[in-house]
């Protein structure tokens, strides 16, 4: 899966950084892309990326503030018009009140779709969809409107076929492995065999946890604890904003450390920076982060 950083910024758009989203690429594992919040501008970001708005199948809004969901109806509306009569079908999640937000900006810009649109209202439950591949948990954060986080389990996967012990009962490699695979048993020359005993141990699914506006609460260390990669929001990158951070309901780079502390994760992806800091500032701040610490630019990309 690759995470594509639409836009990194904080409240309003900066010459270097767009307001926020975050677009994941299923296409090798599910066919699917997904995009977490459509700040504005964000249509104009992807154009940048090889991802076709088209194929964006879900959007998760975190919460109302404009630099999370004012590209969404334009982006809807593009969508439409590259979809060249397809009709691709689009989910989205998102607080309460989402549906009719999306619905009242459609009718009075009298902007007709050429796809369906799904609706998903979060509420007390914690996971908001699963599939076969994936499940996507949510957690209500502590920001000044409601805000909601993500958990993207990537589910185990079977392991590999073991080939030497297949050839001992004489299966050779060809289309009959696939049936080994995705069945519990198999039959071969009239003997029935359990497939796991042919398969190696199971892949570990990674977990992202992804953090938009908040400011930071104990609640959210158990959240994140089971996740590989952090995706956080750290608009206040000094030390010595902590207040403001407080303040404004936003993380500061010392909440980062709690994440930190708490065990080794893979990546901590740092986005959601506030404005008020140039390039040179940003470089300084970073070449003292831990090393599995990153503050992420527009248009960065990673395999996860
Ligand atoms: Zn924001
Ligand atoms: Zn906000």
């Amino acid at each position: 899966m690759k995470v594509h950083f639409l836009g990194t910024g904080a409240g309003i758009p900066s010459k270097y950084r767009n307001t926020q989203s975050i677009v994941f690429n299923f296409m090798q594992e599910l066919k699917e892309c997904w995009m977490f919040d459509c700040g504005e501008g964000s249509q104009h970001k992807i154009m940048h990326t090889n991802i076709k708005p088209s194929k964006i199948n879900r959007i998760f809004i975190s919460h109302f503030h404009g630099d999370h969901i004012l590209g969404l109806i334009g982006f809807l509306s593009s969508r439409s018009f590259l979809l060249n009569k397809e009709e691709l079908p689009l989910t989205i999640y998102g607080p309460k009140g989402i549906e009719k937000f999306v619905e009242f900006n459609m009718k009075i810009t009298n902007t007709k779709l050429n796809y369906p649109i799904y609706y998903v209202e979060y509420n007390d439950t914690t996971t908001i969809y699963e599939n076969s591949v994936v499940k996507v948990d949510i957690i209500s954060l502590n920001h000044t409107i409601q805000c909601f986080g993500f958990k993207v389990y990537f589910k185990n996967q079977k392991g590999t076929l073991l080939v030497d012990k297949l050839r001992e009962i004489g299966i050779e490699p060809g289309p009959f492995y696939r049936e080994v695979k995705n069945q519990e048993t198999f039959i071969y020359n009239g003997v029935e065999y359990v497939s796991k005993d042919f398969l190696g141990d199971n892949k570990r699914g990674k977990c992202i946890a992804i953090i938009p506006d908040t400011s930071y609460f104990e609640k959210i260390l158990d959240f994140v604890s089971d996740a590989d990669v952090i995706i956080s929001e750290c608009t206040y990158l000094k030390e010595e904003e902590y207040e403001l951070a407080q303040k404004y309901k936003h993380i500061n780079i010392l909440d980062i450390y709690n994440f930190v502390k708490l065990k080794n994760f893979d990546k901590i992806y740092l986005t959601h920076i506030s404005s008020r800091y140039d390039k040179a500032t940003i470089d300084n701040l970073s070449n003292n982060l831990p090393n599995n610490v990153f503050v992420v630019n527009d248009l960065d990309e990673y395999n996860i």
